[in-house]
């Protein structure tokens, strides 16, 4: 028994060893990647279901290391948050996403951007001023941008998350809860905050056709959303069957690889922009 402790405690030192060197490892190259401009954004198309057009995108990270390879931000920016270099990330996301809804509303055109923002990125005392700063700079009408905010971030310190929302909400900014449903779900938060939308996480809408469980779930946060005035949008739709389920449930919009996978913006240019 001891000898296999001993053994076990061996095993569990090297795969810290390894989990700490490979974070120390990608911390280093993010650094370098952000100061030699690596990374990038790619969009991913928001349809609104009653009228089937593309109103919006939301922006999301994409980095390829010469020697990691593609690497999801799944895995980077629970690393990035833990180092803090998710401020100056943040901040380059912010910037590029308002400069590019810049660049695709100047001829009038009316997209909407979404931007994900993480937890230590919005407890930043001079978040808001930062926001404002940069669609000053580059004179964006505030409301082609809609600031993605996780649950865990809107329950952490209620009155002065409230405070903040409301600065963002009199900028004009949009808001949305992401991942609705799979955080804390204290709803009395809801008819506080001045969020316009919630989004459906894709773990109900995967295997919304075949359960009915997450029928009842969709059903019920599409019809709270609605009582308090709120848009839905869910995410990760892949199937048609999906999405006539959906819009038979009045889900406002949809976003999944069903439209497409999120596009370099050229590539959304060429696909979603130009009027053929
Ligand atoms: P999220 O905010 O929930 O974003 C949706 C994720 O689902 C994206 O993964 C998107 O590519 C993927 N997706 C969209 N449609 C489908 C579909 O039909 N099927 C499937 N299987 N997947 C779909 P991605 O791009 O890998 O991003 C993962 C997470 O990383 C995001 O989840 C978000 O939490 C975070 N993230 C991405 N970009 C940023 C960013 O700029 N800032 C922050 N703070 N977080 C970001
Ligand atoms: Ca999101
Ligand atoms: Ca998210
Ligand atoms: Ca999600």
């Amino acid at each position: 028994v001891k000898e296999r402790g001993r053994s076990d405690f061996r095993f569990y030192q090297r795969q810290m060893n390894i989990g700490l060197l490979s974070r120390m490892k990608i911390d280093h190259a993010m650094r370098q990647a952000l100061e030699h401009q690596e990374f990038r954004l790619h969009y991913q198309p928001l349809v609104d279901l009653e009228t089937q057009q593309v109103y919006g995108a939301e922006a999301l990270l994409r980095w390829h290391d010469p020697e990691l390879g593609e690497v999801s931000p799944a895995k980077f920016i629970p690393i990035a948050e833990e180092t803090g270099l998710i401020i100056a990330l943040g901040q380059w996301v912010m910037h590029t996403a308002i400069a590019q809804a810049a660049a695709w509303n100047k001829d009038g055109r009316q997209l909407r951007i979404s931007v994900n923002v993480s937890a230590l990125q919005f407890q930043q005392a001079n978040f808001v001023d930062s926001l404002a700063n940069a669609l000053d700079d580059a004179h964006l009408d505030p409301g082609f941008i809609e600031l993605e905010l996780t649950e865990s971030i809107l329950i952490r310190d209620i009155e002065e998350t409230l405070k903040k929302l409301n600065a963002i909400a009199k900028l004009g900014v949009k808001m949305a809860v992401d991942d609705f449903g799979t955080g804390y779900s204290s709803l009395s938060y809801l008819k506080r905050f001045p969020i316009n939308k919630l989004k459906i996480d894709r773990s109900f809408v995967m295997n919304l056709t075949k359960d009915e469980s997450d029928v009842a779930i969709v059903t019920a946060i599409i019809s709270l959303a609605h009582a308090l005035k709120l848009k839905v949008i869910a995410e990760g739709v892949e199937t048609e069957e999906q999405k006539q389920l959906l819009s038979s449930l009045h889900c406002n919009e949809i976003q999944g690889y069903l439209i497409s996978r999120p596009l370099h913006p050229q590539d959304f240019e060429t696909q979603f922009l130009t009027n053929v």
